[in-house]
């Protein structure tokens, strides 16, 4: 097991307790439906979830991966559930989300790696709520033919998918996947449909070096990729992944600068930032520019 770390003074969150927050609660818990929020144990729940700002993951909360850093189940995952695209337009409808994150768990035993259930629950949002912008964070399908075809066909505003962190550490924090099969992705999205952000997110604090974090900035941008997110690993148990070091806030300012120089339409890196982050508020604000 690895002793999960003390956390240093600027990672401060709030308790999750205001009235937004519970009101948001209810309306997941009335749904059945899942979040990153609680299956990650996302620090930034109370702040989010206070603003009705809830990510939802499709397609149940067993994962056929078990990536080192995450705190979701792994296992036999449950069977798609049709009505789910459904109640996630709903839920969307009484939160009043102008703008909505949708990720899911991998789906590695499905023919299609999920992406018709992805391209479903698109297409009830858009015909309940089309004003509501819609962000999605997917798996790598595995480079299941046509399935990214699938998925951007439904055309989703934002198209992320994270590559978590830099290649060498891709055998010990992300076992089961494959850092170009990843970066391509992110470029096929882009040659499908131009119109369409991309978005990729890391974690830092896992051991990677300055170096390596400077030639996958420039790999995103070779790959077209548009919004950057990154954020502090946190451990979620001792039995995930060790913490190398806590990155400091001066150099996450650093990252970013890094990052604007090369061209990225936005930038989110902090602590705590996490991929659905003031998604909302930093795709409206790029937009309406
Ligand atoms: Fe949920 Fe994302 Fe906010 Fe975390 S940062 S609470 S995952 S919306
Ligand atoms: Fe967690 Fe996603 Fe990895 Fe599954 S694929 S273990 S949900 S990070």
């Amino acid at each position: 097991d690895n002793p999960i770390q003390r956390k240093p003074s600027w990672i401060r969150v709030k308790a999750p307790v205001g009235k937004e927050y519970k009101n948001t609660r209810k309306i997941v818990d009335d749904h059945k439906l899942v979040t990153v929020c609680q299956e990650a144990a996302c620090p930034n729940i109370g702040e989010c979830w206070e603003k009705k700002h809830a990510t939802f993951m499709i397609m149940g909360e067993i994962c056929t991966r078990a990536c080192a850093f995450c705190n979701v189940a792994t296992g036999k995952p449950n069977a798609l559930d049709a009505f789910e695209p459904f109640r996630i337009a709903d839920a969307v409808e009484k939160l009043g989300l102008e703008h909505v994150v949708i990720t899911s768990v991998d789906r590695d035993d499905l023919a299609d790696g999920g992406a018709a259930h992805f391209a479903q629950v698109i297409t009830a949002i858009r015909e309940r709520m089309p004003e509501t912008t819609i962000e999605i964070l997917t798996p790598d399908f595995k480079g299941k033919h046509g399935a990214l075809e699938v998925v951007v066909e439904a055309r989703p505003d934002v198209f992320n998918h994270n590559l978590e962190t830099v290649p060498r550490l891709y055998p010990t924090v992300r076992p089961g996947a494959r850092y170009f099969t990843s970066l391509q992705l992110l470029a096929q999205v882009k040659q499908l449909d131009p119109t369409v952000f991309t978005k990729s997110g890391l974690m830092v604090g896992l051991g990677e070096t300055k170096i390596e974090i400077q030639q996958l900035m420039d790999d995103y941008r070779a790959a077209d990729v548009d919004f950057l997110t990154i954020g502090q690993y946190l451990q979620p148990t001792a039995k995930h992944h060790h913490i190398d070091r806590f990155v400091t806030p001066e150099e996450f300012e650093s990252y970013a600068s890094m990052a604007r120089a090369r061209g990225f339409l936005m930038v989110s890196s902090s602590p705590l930032t996490r991929s659905s982050y003031h998604a909302g508020d930093d795709f409206r604000r790029l937009r309406d520019a």
